[in-house]
């Protein structure tokens, strides 16, 4: 049979980085590589009283297909829990808050559309804007936010800017109220929608980051979230919240996709939720994260100080980001930490643009403070045998 594949089927590759992590799958590995929460914050006690109590009280229709938009109470509770004026009709419940970027890209990007992204971005946003062939631009960013005088001289046409306010990924990075403000005011100015994901903001440790990108300028905006790392990714639950205008066209996008997301899990979800749940359960998890990135920037301090390296103190999230030395380059180096039993993911894919070689990313939440400590000691030396 003779297939022929699409042009846009062409341009899709498997995810660099789980290619990468091909050579990390080694028995015994310990593994800053993943992008996994940790397995022992999933509420299972929970889970299973609240399957019970859908089955038994809503059986047939948290089996039966349902409203594209999602679950009534599920929106409404989505609706209720940010902090600005949003109609739960504005509220469009996704399959993860990846399909939410897979929507944004069908409705919003044709082919060489200038799509903005920040300097390194999310890896599966660009994996899920690649087949609709946007022209990316990275726009220049550091600790403090996106560079707006780089923004203005990026902006004529674009069709979205994408980013990550709080706790980044890759970089653990946030935005503060400052670099918020004027982030904000810049892209209305400038007349740069904006597509602010969110799946890390709950996930503070010492105090919540500042309001939203939305909530600023809610007409200006799509906001993304996510159910995965505050009660399990295996659920596939997240949302996204957009404009009046661009809803309908969003809903479109969805229906085509999958009808809907599985009825069971937005009612397990919403009977988990609906109590108040989050409240007790999401601060254990910020406690085990801050712990385990105390632990991982104390293992930082005492096995690398002094060494060239650097390395950032994120305020939440999963991620801590590394910089190795000038001239080091953390792919060629990957084989030789796994050599050592320690693995790490490497930043030149988070780029969309010409990559920083000397880049890596570090989960600090899958280890224990055991792991982390001969983890860490190993990739020092890793490091100091291959410095140039
Ligand atoms: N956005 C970002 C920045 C992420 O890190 C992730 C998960 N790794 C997602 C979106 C997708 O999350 P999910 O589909 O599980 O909601």
């Amino acid at each position: 049979m003779n297939w022929k594949m699409a042009d846009r089927a062409e341009k899709m590759n498997p995810s660099v980085i789980r290619e990468i992590l091909k050579v990390t799958e080694k028995p015994g590995i310990i593994s800053f590589a993943g992008g996994l929460p940790s397995p022992k914050t999933f509420p299972i006690a929970a889970f299973t009283k609240a399957c019970a109590n859908v089955l038994g009280s809503d059986g047939e229709a948290a089996l039966q297909y349902a409203a594209s938009e999602g679950y009534g109470p599920l929106r409404e509770w989505v609706a209720a829990s940010l902090p600005w004026d949003i109609d739960p009709a504005q509220v469009l419940i996704t399959t993860g808050s990846q399909q939410a970027l897979d929507l944004i890209a069908k409705i919003l990007i044709d082919k060489d559309s200038r799509v903005l992204v920040e300097t390194p971005t999310y890896l599966g946003a660009l994996q899920a804007f690649t087949p609709m062939e946007p022209e990316f631009v990275s726009v220049a960013s550091n600790a403090g936010g996106i560079d707006l005088q780089d923004l203005a001289a990026k902006a004529a046409g674009a069709r979205f800017l994408y980013l990550l306010p709080n706790f980044q990924n890759p970089t653990g990075n946030s935005m503060n109220e400052a670099s918020r403000a004027a982030l904000s005011a810049a892209a209305a100015r400038l007349g740069v929608p904006i597509i602010e994901d969110n799946p890390y903001g709950d996930l503070w440790f010492d105090a919540p980051p500042p309001l939203p990108l939305t909530a600023r300028n809610p007409e200006g905006c799509i906001y993304m979230g996510s159910f995965s790392k505050t009660l399990a990714p295996g659920l596939r639950l997240g949302f996204l919240v957009a404009p009046k205008a661009l809803y309908p066209k969003l809903l479109q996008a969805k229906q085509a996709a999958d009808l809907h997301t599985p009825s069971f899990n937005q009612r397990m979800v919403h009977e988990v939720l609906k109590d108040g749940f989050l409240d007790q359960h999401v601060p254990t998890i910020r406690a085990l994260y801050k712990a385990q990135r105390d632990a991982m920037l104390a293992a930082l301090e005492a096995n690398l100080a002094g060494s060239g390296v650097t390395w950032n103190k994120p305020d939440g999230g999963m991620f801590l980001w590394l910089k190795l030395p000038k001239g080091m380059n953390a792919v060629d180096l990957l084989p030789l930490a796994v050599e050592r039993n320690v693995a790490y993911v490497p930043g030149a894919p988070f780029y969309s643009g010409t990559p920083e070689h000397n880049t890596l990313r570090l989960s600090f939440v899958t280890s224990t403070v055991e792991q982390i400590n001969t983890g860490i000691a190993a990739l020092a030396q890793v490091f100091s045998e291959n410095q140039r």
